[in-house]
């Protein structure tokens, strides 16, 4: 009996592991979702996986490069939080990351005139207080916007301050709703849905984990198993073909196949196949990706669900006169007043330049400051070239620094452009007004196309993790989600008989 129930078991999983060496598996992207995926499916036994990645080179939105003597990253670049952070379980005790500090930013005028500390402290204070509590001030205080609620909980802070006029409050509050669409990247606060504003999950803990000298495409390293022991390293590199954009992803097939088209006209097979292109990407490209075209639910979640947009500009001195403490963090937030703002505003080169929060330190690389670009602020840069963003950087700088330091001229800047790019077209999704007006969410996008029981089409990527979606955590966890769904169904099916079986 007991020899029998060996062999029985020698058969079924001498099935299972030819099933599983044969599916054909092509995933859509090698960003953190699709590295993920595959290293997931590799481990497991898969061996017929396929990455299509149209850029070229892996990590998607994670984009560590070289910039003077420093790795700078143009996409993702703080671990948001430890508990149930995939990313933080697997970096903890590899001692590559560090915690952020304290710090202070003070807000200043466009000139360099220090805003009265005592007002900031406060008003700044009562904004993180409230975001703190904003599940509860959302549901029962108001469940229109996040525009509207903070606009409200920020006069009444206000209020305590006669000496802020009408001009000073319109500038703060533009600098916080500034600050608010760099989390969230709508174009206008008043486009954040405030009543989906907790279907975030915070992971606690330090919110701005950096990775010391080096970026966040360690990450990918490590989901590939190439560190800390290279001896380890899973073949997805291997597996990985760059400069190919998929252009159609066909499912009419009768025999449960799906034909996957490149740009450079070759096509591929798979029976099934891992969506990982950006929420930006979908919007602008479900009509013409997919054959037959995708039904009317999955339409309505792409287009509904919110996705944005923002620019990182890194600086890069000869030394670090603008941080004469020599702290780790810290930075300068810029208020801009009405009038500058539509001056601006006024011409096309110059319009992107009001959405910018402040010029901030970078841990662990003393020499370079960086400004983040809000929401709309990262689009309107699209018209603008490098040498001019340099120029007018430089100009913000010393217009900004100069009655308190000696500014030096950069030696360089650095830009991402998220959403000039096409396999981008912006930064990352966030719950607009839309997405509560058509009911729209993560898990309906998240469901696959199912053909005779079996998902041809699945859909992996940030967008598509219900509570920790615009990360990096949430991008990693939706691509296990995908590779844990074919394995539980090749399990499933070697051991029920199924259709898989003869394959
Ligand atoms: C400026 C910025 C700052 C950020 N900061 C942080 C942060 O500090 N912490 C954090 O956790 N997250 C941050 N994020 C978000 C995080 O980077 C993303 O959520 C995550 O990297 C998304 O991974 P993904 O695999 O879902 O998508 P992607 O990284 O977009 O990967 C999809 C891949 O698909 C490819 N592709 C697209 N179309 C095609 C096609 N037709 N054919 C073939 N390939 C295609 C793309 O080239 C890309 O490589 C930031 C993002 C940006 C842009």
């Amino acid at each position: 009996m007991f020899y029998r129930a060996i062999i029985l078991f020698c058969l079924i999983a001498g099935t299972i592991s030819t099933n599983i060496k044969l599916a054909r598996i092509v995933i859509v992207g090698a960003g953190a979702s699709g590295i993920a995926a595959a290293s997931k499916l590799l481990e497991n036994g898969f061996e017929d996986v396929l990455i299509l990645e149209a850029e070229n080179r892996i990590g998607g939105r994670v984009n560590t490069v070289k910039f003077h003597d420093y790795w700078v990253d143009l996409g993702a670049q703080w671990v948001h939080g430890e508990k149930g952070n995939v990313v933080y379980k697997m970096v903890a005790d590899l001692n590559l990351t560090d915690h952020s500090d304290p710090y202070e930013d003070n807000i200043y005028t466009s000139t360099g005139e220090l805003i009265d500390t005592r007002i900031t402290k406060n008003i700044t204070d009562t904004y993180v207080e409230d975001m703190d509590r904003v599940e509860e001030i959302t549901r029962i205080e108001c469940n229109r916007s996040i525009g509207e609620c903070f606009e409200n909980k920020l006069r009444q802070s206000f209020s305590l301050f006669p000496e802020l006029n009408e001009t000073m409050q319109d500038q703060l509050l533009w600098l916080f709703e500034m600050m608010q669409t760099s989390y969230d990247p709508a174009d206008s606060w008043y486009d954040i849905s405030a009543r989906e504003y907790f279907e975030y999950s915070l992971c606690e803990g330090d919110q701005v984990i950096n990775w010391k000298e080096r970026g966040y495409s360690t990450i990918l390293d490590i989901l590939m198993k190439k560190y800390p022991n290279p001896e380890e390293e899973l073949p997805v590199l291997n597996k990985t073909i760059l400069n190919t954009e998929v252009t159609k992803v066909d499912y009419s097939s009768e025999d449960n196949t799906v034909k996957i088209s490149t740009l450079d006209g070759k096509e591929y097979v798979a029976d099934h196949v891992i969506m990982t292109p950006s929420l930006g990407v979908l919007k602008t490209q479900y009509e013409t990706l997919f054959n037959p075209p995708l039904p009317e639910n999955k339409v309505r979640n792409i287009k509904g669900l919110g996705y944005g947009n923002a620019c990182k500009i890194f600086i890069a001195f000869n030394d670090t006169w603008f941080n004469p403490r020599g702290d780790k963090n810290g930075g300068y937030r810029i208020i801009w007043t009405k009038e500058e703002r539509e001056k601006l505003d006024s011409n096309p080169k110059t319009r992107w330049m009001a959405y910018s929060v402040g010029f901030f330190y970078v841990e662990h690389k003393p020499r370079l400051l960086y400004i983040w670009v809000s929401g709309k602020g990262a689009r309107l840069m699209d018209d603008v070239t490098d040498e001019e963003v340099y120029d007018q950087v430089t100009e913000m700088l010393y217009n900004m620094m100069s009655n308190m330091f000696n500014v030096t001229r950069p030696l360089a800047v650095i830009r991402s452009k998220w959403h000039q790019n096409k396999h981008f077209r912006g930064t990352y999704s966030y719950r607009s007004m839309e997405t509560v007006a058509t009911n729209s969410s993560a898990s309906q996008l998240a469901e696959p196309i199912v053909k005779n029981e079996k998902p041809v089409v699945l859909f992996g990527g940030e967008a598509t993790n219900e509570h920790h979606f615009s990360t990096v955590h949430g991008a990693i966890g939706s691509g296990w989600r995908e590779a844990d769904r074919l394995i539980r169904l090749y399990l499933k099916t070697d051991d029920t008989n199924g259709d898989l079986m003869t394959k």
